[in-house]
């Protein structure tokens, strides 16, 4: 007998995934191919993703191109975080390396609506500056290795609220720390900003539904947002929702077959 003739029906597929967005798609493209999911580990208890996972760095670009090859991996899809700009970076690169096609999922940033008071920031070094010298209570909706810049700013109260505790805690004299995982909504979080006080909030433009309820409920309070501009991402071919990239994928993996 010569060796495996027999095509594979099903397509290897990585994702790399983070986000709400990655495990919705893994769940939905793995009714048609074999799909791995990866997580780079941040998060203590990871919710169910639904599909294999494998966690933890490739050991950046290269190391990534070694894992699509080793894997016989057909697609690779970049579902991460809009702010995960490293690993995005990587996964275009680790394409051209490996010949390995590459998408991406790339979630549209939230548009300024009428009563929105947003200030657009680089960093969460400028949005600490710009908060003033004056006390104010500030509610920080960012991750906890986001938070060490607000330690130059120890006048104001701040508000925490993250999955995994703050650890060590900000070198603040306030500080309060909620421990939650989203989605929010609109109503709990216009009681949280109430009950806390709440004059301003520093944000990244994560875009999706799941953590956009403090932007509805900042609005309805007049509350002042720093929002965190979002760093640049590779130019790969893209979709900007679940649906979009199951049909990119759909396309990708028949050009390949086809070898066009
Ligand atoms: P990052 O700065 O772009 O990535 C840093 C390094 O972490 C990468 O170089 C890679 O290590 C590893 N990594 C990141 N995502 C990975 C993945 N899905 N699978 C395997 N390794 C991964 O990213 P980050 O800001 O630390 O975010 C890490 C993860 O959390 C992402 O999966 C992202 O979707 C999720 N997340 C991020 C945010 C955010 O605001 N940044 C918010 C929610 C969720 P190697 O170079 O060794 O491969």
């Amino acid at each position: 007998m010569s060796g495996n003739v027999t095509p594979r029906l099903m397509k290897r597929i990585l994702i790399l995934g983070g986000t709400t967005e990655a495990r919705l798609l893994a769940g939905r493209l793995a009714e048609r191919q074999d799909v791995t999911l990866s997580l780079a580990g941040r998060t203590e208890n990871p919710v169910a993703q639904g599909v294999p996972v494998r966690t933890g760095g490739f050991g950046g670009a290269e190391g990534l191109a070694a894992y699509l090859r080793e894997n016989s991996i057909e697609l690779l899809i970049d579902a991460t975080h809009p702010y995960a700009a490293r690993i995005s970076a990587n996964a275009a690169q680790a394409s051209r390396l490996s010949g390995v096609p590459a998408i991406a999922l790339r979630r549209p940033p939230w548009k300024q609506a009428p009563g929105d008071r947003w200030t657009e920031v680089d960093s969460a070094t400028e949005a600490a500056s710009l908060l003033g010298a004056s006390p104010r209570s500030v509610f920080l909706a960012l991750g906890r290795q986001e938070l060490t810049p607000f330690e130059a700013t120890p006048q104001h109260a701040y508000l925490v609220r993250s999955v995994d505790p703050v650890e060590p805690p900000l070198g603040v004299p306030t500080a309060t720390y909620i421990l939650a995982r989203g989605p929010f909504s609109e109503a709990d979080d216009r009681a949280l900003l109430e009950a806390h006080g709440i004059d301003a909030i520093v944000a990244k433009n994560s875009g999706g539904q799941a953590t956009y309820s403090k932007i509805a409920a900042a609005r309805a309070l007049g509350i002042e947002v720093f929002l965190i501009s979002r760093p640049p991402l590779p130019d790969i071919p893209s979709g900007a929702s679940v649906a979009e990239v199951l049909r990119l994928s759909d396309h990708v993996l028949a050009t390949e077959k086809r070898g066009v």
